[in-house]
């Protein structure tokens, strides 16, 4: 990077370290030409992205929001708080994970429906049924049914 007192174009990095627990390396570096010194910090980059919607209209992604839609799925559901938490981790691991600035919203729902199915088929219908907004019955006849089916494999 150029120099901040000079901006010339050439520095070097006279020591580097790990800070903030192994998550930022600060870097010393000093000008070539001026001989100024300066620090600089690297992280990684670990946003997680902005949410487009179905009209195009973007929004922040919103963990309480996100809480509050499982929650109401898991509503009187045998599945404990630290089950949701670890979920909503993993959703959130996964969003970061793609690097994208923004996903389109249809990510979170299917990421959402990803692991409610793993905590309990009932919250999963429920979910899906509001989100998918299945146009008619027999499309969520199908999905119950299929559910059905695999609980019966032993
Ligand atoms: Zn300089």
């Amino acid at each position: 990077m150029h120099c901040p007192f000079c901006n010339a174009i050439d520095t070097k990095v006279i020591d580097s370290r790990l800070v903030a627990d192994g998550n930022q390396v600060r870097r010393r570096r000093e000008c070539l030409t001026c001989s100024e010194r300066f620090t600089t910090y690297e992280m990684a980059e670990l946003l997680i992205p902005r949410l487009v919607k179905r009209d195009g209209s973007r929004e922040p992604f919103n963990e309480d929001k996100l809480r509050a839609g499982m929650t109401r799925a898991l509503e009187k559901r045998p599945v404990s708080v630290e089950q949701v938490e670890e979920s909503i981790n993993r959703i959130k691991h996964r969003l970061r994970a793609t690097g994208e600035r923004e996903v389109q919203s249809l990510i979170l729902g299917e990421e959402v429906m990803r692991e409610l199915q793993s905590l309990d088929e009932i919250a999963y219908i429920r979910f899906a049924s509001v989100y998918r907004h299945f146009t008619d019955l027999n499309e969520f006849r199908e999905e119950i049914e299929r559910l059905e089916t695999v609980e019966k494999e032993p």
